[in-house]
């Protein structure tokens, strides 16, 4: 083999190298289709009712599920005939038994039809995910209040991009999203996201949660791991109502 015949061998090999490296344009269409994995089938549910793989946590029959956030004991609030449960005024929080990481979640909340106060006193509690991030509940029709506040809010750091609540008194939907942070060594490598679907209308598009949502200072982000869904007691008679709470683990 001449010294030209050896290198124009080599080019050429380094050339096909490089082609499969940059991977050459299919040009069948099988070469971009796969059949593994297969996706694990899950029946709809009907009318409302959760999908066959989800964690009810809520059906109308007990609340077994939940424990009062102050003491663990038996969640104390009311459980109404129509399935539905309403905050016991100053009982406290409640939230789940179980622990969760990141899920989709499906939780029903109706603002008490008489109203009373305004502001943030009015028909205020509050789904937090990882017992940590709040998706703020609140009565705003006809009541302004600070837009990071608002219904839909996560609390204090995004404002809805929509207010999408149904007339006082009636059932809204919240579908959410969340994606939990991760932490390496006490610290946060990589944040949490919340994905928020209110009565049908996208109002938190995957935003980014920059930590706690206290009332008074600015997030925080201790390391934690799964933790219950936590529901808020605002104190102040709000008499919101939950139902059709159920959750799918998303990891
Ligand atoms: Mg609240």
């Amino acid at each position: 083999m001449s010294k030209l015949t050896s290198k124009l061998l080599t080019l050429s090999l380094l050339f096909v190298g490089f082609m499969s490296a940059q991977e050459v344009e299919p040009t069948t269409p099988e070469e971009t289709e796969f059949y593994e994995p297969v996706p694990p089938k899950v029946t709809p549910g009907e009318n409302g009712a959760p999908p066959s793989d989800a964690i009810v946590l809520f059906d109308g029959t007990s609340l077994d599920k939940w424990i009062s956030s102050r003491d663990s004991t038996a969640a104390k609030w009311i459980l109404n005939e129509d399935g539905s449960m309403t905050v016991k005024d100053r009982t406290g929080d409640i939230q789940t038994k179980q622990n969760f990481g990141s899920v989709q979640l499906h939780i029903e909340w109706k603002s008490p039809a008489e109203v009373q106060r305004d502001g943030q006193n009015r028909g205020n509690s509050g789904v937090f995910l990882n017992n940590l991030y709040e998706v703020q509940v609140l009565d705003n029709n006809d009541n302004d209040t600070y837009v990071n506040g608002q219904v839909g809010s996560i609390y204090k750091q995004h404002v809805p991009l929509a207010m999408a609540s149904v007339p006082t008194g009636e059932w809204n939907t919240y579908d959410i999203i969340y994606h939990a942070p991760e932490f390496e060594k006490g610290q946060k490598v990589k944040s949490g996201t919340l994905t928020v679907i209110h009565n049908g209308v996208l109002i938190q598009d995957h935003v980014e949660i920059k930590g706690t949502t206290p009332y008074i200072g600015w997030p925080k982000n201790p390391p934690h791991g799964k933790g219950p869904l936590r529901l808020q007691d605002h104190g102040d008679n709000s008499r919101v109502s939950y139902r059709n709470i159920w959750v799918r683990e998303l990891e």
